[in-house]
């Protein structure tokens, strides 16, 4: 198999285990298997598609799993959910969990942004603008995030 591995960017440099420890979720053979397939990819996989990969890996890790596995990762802050675009389409899920953009393709397929590209688009969002919001509707913004949805035929 040939799945490009990413950089290792803190906290990614721990084992597994450690950070499952962390965050008080348990430890299973099928819970590492599904988070470290995850971690490995750049593609931003659906659930489905995470599932051939995964069962690729080791046979018999049934789509329940999967979900079960990413519901209980995303509930402890270990990925990210990202809803899809398009009307109806299936969420896809990153273990990136550094500050970066996203480039939305007409499939709903998602890249990441190079973060010397990103960052400045991450750092031109209005604080004024993002006060406002929070005074008009008594929320408090703790993060931003960028999706720019590109059309075909570019
Ligand atoms: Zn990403």
């Amino acid at each position: 198999m040939h799945h490009a591995t990413r950089d290792p960017i803190a906290p990614c440099d721990q084992s597994v285990r450690e950070l499952f420890r962390e965050r008080r979720l348990r430890h299973t053979r099928q819970r590492d298997l599904v988070y470290s397939t995850l971690r490995s990819l750049h593609t931003h996989p659906t659930a489905e598609e995470l599932h051939a990969l995964v069962n690729d890996r080791q046979r018999g890790v049934s789509l329940a799993t999967i979900y079960n596995t990413l519901d209980a990762l995303a509930r402890c802050g270990l990925l990210r959910r990202i809803p899809s675009q398009l009307g109806g389409g299936a969420c896809r899920f990153d273990a990136d969990l550094s500050r970066h953009v996203h480039v939305v393709g007409p499939e709903g397929e998602i890249r990441d942004v190079p973060a010397d590209l990103g960052e400045p688009l991450l750092a031109s969002v209005g604080k004024d603008a993002i006060a406002a919001i929070e005074r008009r509707m008594g929320v408090k913004v703790v993060g931003v995030a960028v999706q720019l949805v590109t059309s075909a035929g570019e």
